[in-house]
């Protein structure tokens, strides 16, 4: 039987760092990636035959679990119908249905293939509407990986440590505002958009203060900026229609992406007829797309979003919040503290050895996630089959699949991992 480590050597040889997205690289924790063969509801199964409980479930992409019977078979039945076609199918027009029915302020959207394209998209749409050229966004969200924002940019840019990224040119970057999360900025009359993250789920998990969107929406509309949205993690999955709902703030634009391609690759941006009519071909900003609205991937996420209910969305967040108070009482028995903030079922976990606050922001929430627990931490829960993400800034993704059998055996490791993690050197 090959290994895990046999197989990394040989994606190191031929892909650059051994993967095909920095985060998946172990280098924040140490150590050899597993890498996967299979997935079924809440599990991975590794080439070595071993098999986790997984908590990245594909960064959120994943909302139901793995290879869920029902989108499965629609999947085999939409790839025996042809792949892409060029032309306009009933795919993408269902999934558009689905999600402007159920998001009060999105009127119309555009389907993409990543989060990336959704959110780069949205930001040329606000500025061909305002014909204004700087934009916001604040410190440790992630946008996804175009030039211009990935300034301060968290995930895996922080968990690599660094501000942003060599190759991004200055003149990229230049019309790119950075502020901290959770103070409203006073705007002028030269910012085109405020992108934020609802929720900010890359440098692990920060919430919002209870004013803070409105706010912002406020300041926004004082100076004619529009408010974007990023709701590739939160849409669909913080509740039934996303960050609208559940804080009662209406964006000019949404960008979205994971949940709503059930494990495909999609993105999506929208708003409002008016602010999209500004989008070719109707109005004079471009965007394409050859694979834009595949049919295989809108019928997966059109099928994941058919299969999950409101009932569903209320029952995750309980059995969440439940979970997140036994991790939090499972890694204090062990003589650390931990702070393991919930939205929805958006789950957040800190280490440290001092008592501390929810962090407000990513200068709070780097010291925690730098102070040399997770990787310990990690480990020790990876040795008992739990496989978290490998790095502190992202969040533990729970989906529908994990049973309560499940959430109570990581509860059972995280205690162990604790103890590991606090007598562990912190230099190691
Ligand atoms: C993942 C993510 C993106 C980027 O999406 P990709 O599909 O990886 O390009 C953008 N914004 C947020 C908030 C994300 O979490």
């Amino acid at each position: 039987m090959s290994t895990n480590q046999e197989w990394f050597d040989r994606a190191l040889a031929v892909i650059p760092g051994g993967v095909d997205s920095p985060v998946r690289s172990f280098r924040s924790v140490g150590g050899t990636p597993y890498t996967v063969v299979s997935g079924s509801g809440a599990y991975v199964t590794d080439v070595e035959g071993r098999t986790y409980i997984d908590y990245v479930q594909s960064y959120g992409a994943s909302l139901l679990g793995h290879a869920h019977p029902a989108v499965v078979r629609r999947l085999r039945q939409a790839a025996g119908e042809g792949t892409t076609f060029g032309a306009p199918t009933p795919g993408e027009v269902l999934l558009a249905e689905m999600m402007t029915e159920r998001v009060p302020g999105l009127e119309q959207v555009r389907l993409v293939s990543s989060g990336t394209e959704a959110v780069m998209s949205a930001v040329r749409v606000a500025r061909g509407v305002t014909s204004r050229n700087k934009i916001l966004k604040f410190d440790g969200c992630y946008h996804g990986h175009s030039d211009a924002l990935l300034v301060a940019g968290g995930s895996g840019v922080a968990q690599l440590g660094l501000p942003g990224s060599a190759g991004v040119t200055a003149g990229a970057v230049a019309d790119t505002l950075v502020a901290p999360y959770n103070v409203v900025p006073t705007l002028d009359e030269t910012v085109a958009a405020v992108l934020v993250e609802p929720v900010a789920a890359n440098m692990n998990l920060v919430a919002p203060h209870p004013e803070f969107l409105a706010q912002l929406r406020v300041e926004c509309d004082r100076v004619g900026a529009l408010l974007i949205f990023d709701e590739v993690i939160t849409g669909f999955r913080l509740g039934y229609a996303g960050a609208e709902e559940y804080f009662g703030v209406t964006p000019d634009l949404y960008c979205f992406g994971k949940v709503i391609g059930g494990g495909l690759p999609v993105g999506a941006f929208g708003g409002s007829r008016e602010v999209l009519s500004y989008l070719a071909p109707a109005g004079p900003v471009y965007q394409a797309g050859t694979l834009s609205g595949n049919p295989l991937a809108t019928a997966a996420g059109a099928e994941v979003l058919g299969l999950v209910t409101q009932d569903d969305y209320a029952l995750l967040s309980a059995r969440v919040a439940h979970f997140a108070t036994q991790l939090d009482a499972a890694v204090r028995s062990a003589g650390l503290f931990a702070r393991v903030p919930v939205r929805g079922p958006l789950l957040g976990l800190y280490l440290s050895r001092e008592e501390f606050d929810d962090p407000e922001n990513f200068d709070q929430a780097r010291r925690l996630c730098d102070n040399g627990l997770y990787r310990p931490f990690f480990h020790a829960m990876l040795d008992q089959g739990i496989a978290l993400a490998p790095g502190a800034y992202e969040i533990i993704f729970v989906s529908l699949a994990h049973s309560d059998a499940d959430l109570a055996r990581t509860v059972e490791a995280a205690m162990h991992a604790a103890h590991v993690a606090a007598g562990a050197d912190p230099l190691s």
